[in-house]
């Protein structure tokens, strides 16, 4: 009896293997009729004109393994460029919760996954990403980056000022016009005059060409009827690079005459025009011009900046005076068309653009509404513009 069991084992055997196969056959039949039936439903929606839903549908038949993680990644980053982060928040969801991803792998789909939650506004979930993600040096840098952005988002500029602090030296260097733009914005929102001061002056310790901090403090100064103080500052942003003083250059009138400096305003003024060729000054300069030496010296100087540098306002201010000095009423007619005419299509035209990017508009933005960087909005030179 017990040998016939032992002559049975083999049969035993053979028969395990060949349900074992059989078994194995029947999964992958069933598993290929699956994909087939689902790759035919998709298919299905790409003809009746329902591409979302066949998209869908691909998706969740790309197995995810070591040669299609790097497709999936990419499939989630182009649907989130797309705008389509629902798609990429789904798919870089599906891949972390793989269990047999590598360590590196699953932190490339973590980083990808907190760009979507920002892109989607998710600020809260996408920090949460990146803090754990900034502990580790091979994506530190990009994390930090990622961090600045939400707290620039979320307007939280001591926290964004923290993370700046960390960069390795050569990138925090090149950001420090930017960490002096975070302290011009922690004064734009403090009340207390005080604070607001030391703020600005923070600003301009981290950055010493931040025209933004002068033009805010010669603002304070000249808000507090500190005129002597409002100068000084004022005189600073002259001497600092990028064109901003033409932003205080009429306001400042006032606070010379008061101190009667007109004189001192008048070599600021000639000094800044032989800087920057700013129309906006040269008008300036003009008015002042004409009420110290008469209207034809004042012609003068402007005609002369117009042949150096043609501007649609400059011509506007001589039609201006050239009104003034005609007899005829037909001529004077004239005149007043033609100056009316330049004068609203100076109006319609946008005073600022992002040398960024382009954007423009008619209100000094320090953060570009469009590409988000910093000081980048300027005065738009050119015949229509300075
Ligand atoms: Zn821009």
């Amino acid at each position: 009896m017990l040998e016939l069991l032992f002559l049975l084992l083999p049969i035993a055997a053979a028969y395990g293997w060949y349900m074992g196969r059989r078994s194995v056959r029947i999964r992958q039949q069933q598993s290929q009729q699956t994909l087939s039936k689902n790759y035919y439903e998709g298919l299905n929606f790409l003809l009746s004109d329902q591409p979302d839903k066949a998209v869908d549908l691909f998706i969740d038949l790309l197995q995810v393994d070591e040669e299609t993680f790097d497709t999936h990644l990419s499939l989630g980053t182009l649907f989130r460029k797309r705008g389509e982060v629902d798609r990429s928040i789904r798919i870089h969801q599906n891949l972390i919760a793989r269990p047999h991803l590598s360590l590196e792998q699953r932190d490339l789909a973590m980083m990808e996954l907190g760009k979507d939650f920002l892109a989607a506004g998710l600020y809260d979930r996408a920090e949460e990403i990146f803090l754990q993600l900034v502990k580790d040096p091979d994506h530190s840098e990009e994390s930090e980056r990622q961090l600045l952005s939400i707290y620039q988002a979320t307007k939280e500029w001591w926290k964004a000022i923290r993370v700046a602090k960390r960069f390795k030296r050569a990138s925090r260097k090149a950001l420090m016009p930017t960490v002096a733009h975070y302290y011009c914005e922690l004064a734009a929102t403090e009340t207390d005059s005080q604070a607001q001061q030391k703020l600005l002056t923070t600003a301009l310790k981290t950055d010493s060409q931040c025209a933004r901090a002068n033009i805010q403090l010669t603002r304070m100064a000249l808000a507090e009827g500190k005129e002597a103080e409002a100068i000084g500052h004022f005189e600073r942003l002259c001497r600092q690079d990028g064109g901003f003083a033409v932003e205080l250059v009429d306001a400042m009138e006032t606070a010379y005459r008061n101190l009667q400096r007109l004189d001192d305003y008048h070599e600021q003024l000639e000094q800044l025009l032989s800087k920057e060729g700013q129309v906006t000054v040269l008008l300036a300069l003009a008015k002042l011009v004409e009420a110290r030496s008469g209207v034809e010296v004042a012609q003068q100087l402007i005609l002369a900046q117009l042949k150096r540098q043609p501007t649609m306002r400059g011509f506007h201010r001589l039609m201006k005076m050239q009104l003034n000095l005609v007899d005829s009423d037909q001529a004077k007619d004239s005149l007043i068309l033609l100056s009316d005419l330049v004068e609203k299509q100076v109006r319609l035209r946008p005073k600022y653009r992002c040398q960024s990017c382009g954007f423009p508009g008619h209100t000094l933005y320090w953060h570009c509404p469009s590409c988000k960087s910093w000081g980048q909005i300027k005065r738009i030179r050119g015949l229509d513009g300075e």
